[in-house]
């Protein structure tokens, strides 16, 4: 009854079936016994010994064949004949980095097995060269990333390339070159007093922090002389640094309260097992506060950390309190980092040199040796999943290697993710909680507006305009949040009805008034605005719907006297941009802030006393299925960003549904009722997390071609698994975004209630349509626990 609920809303999307006979199998080989044996080879526990199975392998045959994995789709491990082992280069270890012959060219892959992979009787080429004498990656994350291989069906090749930075891709030894950095020794402290005024001037210098060259080259020239003195006598030294965080000074934070205190004894308390918690607190409860102490406990037993965060470049004050409370070398990793510098603090965490790693979602392969504690922030957020090539979600691959390695993973969030809170009522999680705010301040009082029959000014109820008046003149800071960027959504004809389309796309192109653009903010094609319609050269066009830039300018004519910054991706795109922004704000005087859901994340905004949401209805009345869980937990962090010190916070949510009862949940302020009404509907639903669900996406320039392959797609699945009765499977179905950047977009679904039989199912399938053709150019990608279904 249920599952006829989901079945029936998915079978709505479902293609027209084009001709079933003529869309069999015909473009797919059968799985070979080959392939059959390549994916059951994967799946065997990895051998981390490596060097016994070499052993065996190499006194039975001789020469020694390896099983290489190489950056290509295909799932399946190449077999060489190891070079002749001599002392300059030793048979290949499991794990190391081999380069070999394919094809016309040259790769570089990662030994991952010995012995032949598959019976196929071809003549074998021989690996040109061993580069690594030991493996590349500790053998806990190599148990990880081939864990994550066989999950995810994906290449182990690609998985392993994802792990290594760019520099190291392509068997050179590192290239990386760090930071020349000047400090004070640890002697220089207790150093008497120097005779020499420059050697003074400059040790006072480098104690008070350390410098770089050109920093003292400006600040006391002619200083190298004076630095070679100061380190004879062993009271100054030069290290390297890159993307690294200098060792702080390990300032003390404020008395932990109750709740803080029993978490972070809680996490320290299990050591040699997997210790899983969620450390479920509302924002400004003092999650990073536990953080920063459940560290410093495992830093000060030797060991290494490994921290998560969304996205580094919206919360460099997350960064600052790690640098300035844990006074250990710290390497930072995100993706603006350049190649160099990612591959200089890849080997520093590698080395041990760095103890602590903070990173976004890739870091969650930071090859940190004696790994003591992973702590995952915001663990709700969506950016934890990778979105194209290797679809894997960080934050389980986290929980994975955390169980590798038998430590505690710390989850936290203010509005934690259904996958987790269904864990925790499973027991599969500890839960912590942190009830109340740390710094006493009051939560946010929050209410809905109705907006039903009222006219808006560019989105603006009058209400809301009055409130943003009213907390402006009583010396409070106010923040718009429109989750939509641009000027308007899309410019039609006021004489013909047409709406400016991407060409390339099945979206309307969004009007960016500023730019004299329009622009398609699924492709980034960029197009000059034109006064006329494309169709009948009318010049009567309306611009439609209200984006942060049509909200800004309305604020400026309503607020003239007062400084509005507005935060999107238009405004804040470079390294740093944002916090430049928010420090104006620091000053605490009353001012306007507009953007998009940049603005709810980590970010503390003390003096923020009036936070306005328009446009939620929006989110009520989004496809996807997680749609209303991100609307209710941006509603909320929101919300929490307002009136953190000592000013209460109001929140009001303009809205055409006030009695909707997500929203009168979210109002409530209260995220478990919130948590109960989505429950019950994915639980009705059968949705994630009660039930596994895997998409086989696929797009193609001809819409035929299509369909066709995914309808022979879907009978090769029930062909190769005829008892799989618990797999449903539905589509072909145009994706939420049926055409992007010129290619039409289908997929299909894949749902089980239980996850062994859908993985079962999966293995030799996707195999096949690895090996299978795919005729009109038709690309496809496995994503398996979609993010979402589009
Ligand atoms: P969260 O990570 O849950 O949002 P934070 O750790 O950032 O919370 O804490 C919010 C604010 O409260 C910070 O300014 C922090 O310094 C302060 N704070 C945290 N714990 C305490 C405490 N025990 N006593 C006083 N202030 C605290
Ligand atoms: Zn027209
Ligand atoms: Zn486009």
């Amino acid at each position: 009854m249920l599952r006829r609920t989901l079945a029936a809303t998915l079978r709505r999307y479902e293609l027209p079936s084009i001709n079933r006979k003529s869309a069999t199998a015909e473009f797919f080989v059968q799985p070979s016994r080959h392939l059959m044996n390549t994916s059951v080879k994967m799946n065997r526990a990895p051998d981390l010994t490596g060097s016994a199975d070499a052993r065996t392998a190499a006194a039975v045959h001789s020469p020694l064949i390896i099983q290489v994995a190489l950056a290509t789709p295909l799932t399946k491990l190449f077999d060489y004949y190891a070079p002749t082992a001599t002392p300059e280069q030793p048979a290949p270890k499991l794990g190391a980095r081999v380069r070999v012959p394919f094809g016309p060219r040259q790769m570089v892959g990662f030994v991952a097995g010995f012995g032949r992979s598959s019976n196929a009787d071809i003549a074998l080429k021989t690996a040109l060269k061993v580069i690594d004498s030991k493996p590349l990656l500790p053998a806990e994350l190599w148990d990880t990333l081939n864990f994550a291989a066989r999950y995810y069906h994906h290449s182990l090749g690609e998985v392993l390339n994802t792990a290594v930075p760019t520099a190291l891709r392509d068997g050179s030894e590192s290239k990386a070159r760090g930071v020349p950095m000047f400090r004070a020794s640890a002697h220089a402290a207790n150093a008497a007093v120097l005779r020499g005024p420059a050697q003074r001037a400059l040790l006072a210098l480098l104690t008070e922090r350390e410098h770089s060259d050109s920093e003292l080259n400006i600040a006391l020239p002619g200083w190298r002389a004076v630095f070679l003195a100061l380190k004879r006598k062993d009271l100054a030294e030069q290290w390297t640094a890159a993307s690294f965080i200098p060792p702080g000074v390990a300032l003390a934070g404020p008395q932990l309260n109750a709740e803080q205190a029993e978490a972070v004894r809680a996490i320290g308390a299990q050591t040699g097992v997997f210790a899983p918690f969620l450390l479920n607190g509302v924002t400004g409860s003092g999650k990073t506060e536990v953080y920063l102490h459940a560290a410093a406990k495992v830093l000060a037993r030797g060991q290494t950390v490994l921290v998560l965060v969304p996205e580094i470049g919206l919360t460099p004050q997350t960064l600052r309190r790690f640098a300035q409370r844990l006074a250990v070398p710290q390497v930072v990793a995100h993706s603006q980092l350049s190649d160099t510098e990612r591959a200089y603090g890849w080997q520093q965490a590698r080395s041990g040199a760095a103890r602590l790693v903070l990173g976004t979602r890739s870091a969650v392969f930071a090859p940190l040796p004696n790994l003591g504690l992973i702590i995952l922030d915001e663990e709700h957020d969506g950016s934890y999943k990778q979105l194209d090539g290797f679809r894997y979600h960080a934050r389980d691959l986290a929980l994975k290697r955390a169980q590798t390695l038998k430590i505690a993973i710390v989850l936290g969030s203010a509005t934690p993710s259904l996958e987790m809170l269904k864990a925790a009522n499973e027991n599969r999680i500890t839960t912590l909680h942190l009830r109340a705010r740390a710094a006493a301040s009051a939560l946010p009082s929050q209410a809905v507006l109705d907006i039903r029959g009222q006219s808006l000014d560019e989105g603006l109820a009058t209400r809301s305009i009055l409130a943003i008046r009213e907390c402006l003149m009583s010396g409070g800071q106010a923040l718009i949040l429109r989750n939509r960027r641009g000027f308007a959504a899309q410019l039609e004809c006021v004489s013909c009805g047409h709406v400016e389309h991407c060409p390339r796309c099945d979206r309307a192109l969004t009007l960016h008034r500023a730019a004299g653009a329009l622009r398609c903010h699924y492709c980034d094609l960029r197009q000059p605005l034109r006064m006329d319609c494309s169709q009948c050269a009318s010049t009567e066009l309306t611009a439609l719907g209200v984006g942060t830039e049509r909200v800004e300018i309305a604020l400026a004519r309503l607020f003239p006297e007062w400084p509005i910054l507005r935060v999107d991706r238009d405004t804040v795109s470079t390294k740093g941009a944002m916090e430049a922004k928010l420090k104006t704000l620091e000053n605490g005087k009353p001012c306007i802030l507009v953007g998009t859901q940049m603005l709810a994340k980590g970010h503390d905004l003390p003096d923020i006393a009036l936070v306005l949401v328009l446009g939620a209805d929006d989110g009520l009345h989004a496809q996807d299925f997680r749609a209303s869980e991100r609307l209710a937990q941006l509603l909320l962090q929101v919300a929490g960003r307002a009136g953190r010190a000592s000013r209460p916070g109001t929140v009001l949510i303009q809205t055409h549904q006030p009695e909707h009862p997500l929203l009168q949940a979210v109002i409530g302020g209260d995220y478990a009722q919130v948590v109960q009404l989505l429950m019950a509907e994915r639980r009705a639903t059968e949705l994630p997390p009660f039930a596994y669900a895997a998409l086989l996406r696929a797009d193609a320039i001809k819409k035929d071609a299509l369909d066709a392959y995914l309808q022979a797609a879907r009978a090769l699945f029930h062909q190769l698994n005829p008892d799989a009765s618990s797999v449903q499977i539905f589509g072909p179905m145009p994706a939420g975004l049926a055409k992007r950047a010129g290619r039409h977009r289908a997929q299909l679904v894949l749902m089980c209630s239980q996850r062994a039989p859908l993985h079962q199912a999966i293995e030799p399938w996707i195999a096949a349509l690895h090996a299978g053709k795919k005729p009109g150019n038709v690309h496809f990608s496995l994503d398996i626990d979609p993010y979402e279904f589009g």
